[in-house]
Order: structure tokens, then sequence, then C-alpha cells
């Protein structure tokens, strides 16, 4: 099995299983965003406790690439300080701009290096960055 199959099995792993959807009833910021050039749309709930994620959970409709997308990010990020989070955050924006130029960190992104050939896809880009958009836009809200 090549890399890309891997890869692609990753995807779908968490596309049919999605890690933290469901929304929280309580949430210190509520975000909804929308890719409309795909059809993509999550809402995500976000709670921080003593500035870190306590918890994190989301729904949503759209193509695999953004459901789990939004699915790896939710493991990675649930627990781990804003200031970690923001390593996390600013390596996958890196990975995506890099037009698979860049040998994705698995120390630090690990499931989410799975994504790194939508990078080569411009269109795709958008999905892939739709729920981790709305992290960085609940965080803010949250810390408010
Ligand atoms: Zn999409």
């Amino acid at each position: 099995m090549n890399l890309d199959n891997l890869y692609q099995e990753v995807i779908l792993d968490h596309y049919k299983h999605p890690q933290h959807k469901g929304l929280s009833e309580k949430f210190d910021a509520q975000v909804h965003h929308v890719n409309p050039s795909c059809g993509d749309e999550i809402t995500l709930n976000v709670n921080l406790a003593d500035s870190t994620i306590s918890s994190l959970t989301w729904d949503g409709v759209g193509c695999s690439i953004s459901q789990a997308s939004v699915s790896i990010m939710s493991d990675l990020l649930i627990g781990k300080s804003l200031d970690e989070a923001q390593v996390i955050f600013d390596s996958f924006i890196e990975l995506m701009q890099s037009k698979g130029a860049l040998v994705a960190d698995e120390s630090i992104l690990e499931d989410a290096v799975a994504l790194a050939g939508v990078s080569k896809y411009p269109a795709r880009i958008k999905c892939a960055l739709l729920g981790w958009m709305a992290y960085k836009d609940a965080s803010v809200q949250a810390q408010k």
C-alpha cells in the first residue's frame, strides 16, 4: 500500500466515523462557517478552561475532505493549551499553502498529515481549512 492509499484510508475513516461530532450543550463560543464553493457547512463549539481547550465539538455536512479534516482537528486539539493549538494550527496552514512541496511534520500534525495531498488541489484547500478557520474564530471569541 502506498502512502496516498494510506492517507485516503485515514480520511475515509474519519469521514465514516467522525470524532467529537455532536454539539455540546454548553459552550464559551459557537461559530458557523460555510464554504459556498463546495457546499460544506460546519458549526463548532469550543470550551476553554485555564487557557486549555477543554471541549471542542462540531456538527456539519459536506464533502469527505471538510468533514474528515474537522474530525482530525478536534482529536488533535482537545486537551491542548491555546499556545500548543496555535503551533498545530500554524503548521497545518503552512502545509495547506505549500502546494504539495512541504513534508508534513507528523510529530505536530499526527493524522492531519493525511491531508497533505489536498494542498496540491487549490479548489479543495478551502474544504480542508473550513473546520480550522471555524476553530480559530471560536477560540478568539471564547477569550473575550
Ligand atoms: Zn468540500
